[in-house]
């Protein structure tokens, strides 16, 4: 029986959001747990659908787990060196209590930015290794969208990224995580590790696993994984984080270094080979209204609309109204638009009660670019706790917090609105209102690909609606200062110069 740490802190952060993500942000119960520390990470996160959930599950039986800390931030703005500093201090202090230790596990996500650190999932891992030595193995779980740095691979010994977009393999990854362990626990830290970084960013729509050309990298990824390679994972980073280190990577860990080399290039090679394949067209926002209501008239299987400009799981504010704006316009009927964050417009909307009339300004309170708030007469048609347990395949069976909210009707539109921001990611959100999803006509959902879990089998068709938003998707559209010079800007992009 081996003693082992396990922990983890995780942001996703879109450097481009005027806000910031702070210590408080963390302490919050949202659509994840709150910061738990000690006996508290096992009870909160056993039995989840997280990383560590799947690590607990594997090895809570067979070893001596010392949990230290878990704080998941989501996706927002930059974090603040005060939260970082608070929650990377705590769980180095409960490490260095821990010790000594057999090997580390650590639930990150691979895309933190703090004002001091670009690279902060590196600077956690750079302060682990210090305080454990050179000989204990550091494993680490990441999201798909991490990005990785050279001080990452430097510092663990495994990066083990999910293999699925939307995340439905989130638990599996932190199997694996854990059975990267036990072989560690018995041969000791690996000879070989190796990263390539391929140059160039995507939008995050165009990456679902299972299209092509990204299922087959994956693929390649799984086969890969033989011999002396027991780690082999493809990331595809996350554009919206303006740093050195982002892009799409390959990660690898072997016995020896010529073995996890031979990996990585393999895989690069295919990624460079096929780099124009990426694709999945967007629609102006008329133009998609008119095209969603035109295939529903003909179907009996709803149309989704996805707003990936606004995905809270890139950190957007979730309150953008454009797309909202576009199926009111253009006279949709039996459409429901959610989930639209907006605190005030929820708690007016749980004041007036069930079948008010209101005249409010929804949304667009967030301080982006071309963002307004929504202006009407709205019917209050339901009302809720926003305390719920999900049920989907991506986030499924979390007990979540998003507040008061409330479902407005609009001539032929709905919207539900949320006091906390929150990706429409499951469908339990909708029938927290009684809304059943597969009965609507169109969904407009602030979503990039998570929606594609729980709705995905529903739909008769899905499009992509380019309304404005905090998560630009083409790079092309952002103000970019600290990528990599010559980083290419989307698959086959133009380079990133300074000052262009
Ligand atoms: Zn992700």
């Amino acid at each position: 029986m081996a003693r082992i740490a396990v922990g983890g802190m995780q942001h996703e952060t879109n450097t481009f959001m005027p806000t910031l993500t702070d210590y408080a942000y963390f302490c919050t119960h949202r659509d994840r747990p709150p910061l738990v520390r000690g006996a508290d990470v096992t009870e909160w996160l056993d039995g989840g659908s997280f990383g560590l959930s799947g690590f607990l599950a594997e090895m809570a039986d067979r070893h001596d787990l010392v949990p230290m800390v878990w704080a998941g931030g989501g996706a927002g703005g930059m974090v603040t060196d005060d939260a970082f500093e608070r929650i990377a201090g705590e769980l180095i202090a409960a490490l260095s209590q821990a010790m000594p230790v057999d090997a580390v596990y650590l639930d990150q996500h691979g895309a933190m930015v703090t004002a001091g650190y670009q690279d902060a999932d590196g600077e956690l891992l750079r302060r682990v290794r210090a305080c454990v030595g050179p000989d204990v193995p550091i494993v680490a779980s990441l999201d798909y969208h991490a990005n990785i740095s050279p001080e990452m691979v430097a510092h663990a010994d495994a990066l083990i990224a999910y293999r699925t977009y939307p995340h439905v393999d989130r638990r599996e990854t932190g199997a694996r995580a854990a059975a990267a362990i036990e072989l560690m626990l018995e041969r000791g830290r690996p000879a070989g590790r190796a990263f390539r970084s391929l140059g160039f960013v995507v939008p995050s729509h165009q990456q679902p696993t299972g299209m092509e050309p990204t299922k087959s990298f994956v693929d390649a990824c799984i086969d890969g994984e033989a011999g002396d390679v027991f780690n082999l994972s493809y990331l595809g980073g996350f554009r919206l984080s303006d740093i050195h280190h982002c892009g799409v990577s390959v990660v690898a860990s072997a016995w020896t270094q010529v073995a996890a080399d031979a990996a990585v290039d393999a895989v690069a090679e295919k990624i460079l080979r096929r780099e124009a394949e990426f694709d999945e067209p967007m629609l102006m926002p008329d133009d998609c209204a008119r095209e969603a209501m035109s295939i529903a008239a003909k179907s009996s299987k709803p149309v989704l609309i996805c707003d990936p400009q606004d995905n809270p799981g890139g950190g957007g504010s979730g309150d953008t109204t454009g797309m909202l704006a576009a199926l009111v316009r253009n006279g949709a009927e039996d459409a429901v638009v959610g989930t639209m964050h907006d605190a005030d417009a929820a708690v007016a909307a749980h004041a007036a009660g069930i079948g008010a009339e209101l005249t409010l300004d929804i949304g667009g309170k967030a301080d982006l670019p071309d963002n307004e708030p929504f202006h009407g007469q709205f019917t209050v048609l339901a009302l809720g706790d926003g305390r719920m347990r999900t049920t989907g395949p991506v986030v499924g069976g979390r007990d979540i917090d998003i507040g008061a909210t409330a479902l407005l009707g609009i001539g032929g539109v709905k919207v539900l609105v949320t006091e906390k921001r929150v990706q429409a990611y499951d469908q339990s959100l909708f029938r927290h209102v009684g809304v059943e999803p597969k009965d609507q006509k169109i969904l407009g959902l602030k979503s990039a690909v998570h929606f594609r879990g729980d709705f995905g089998p529903l739909a008769e068709k899905v499009l992509v609606i380019k309304a404005p938003g905090g998560c630009p998707a083409d790079p092309r559209d952002l103000p970019y200062k600290n990528l990599k010079l010559g980083t290419r800007l989307g698959p086959k992009g133009p380079p990133f110069l300074p000052n262009r």
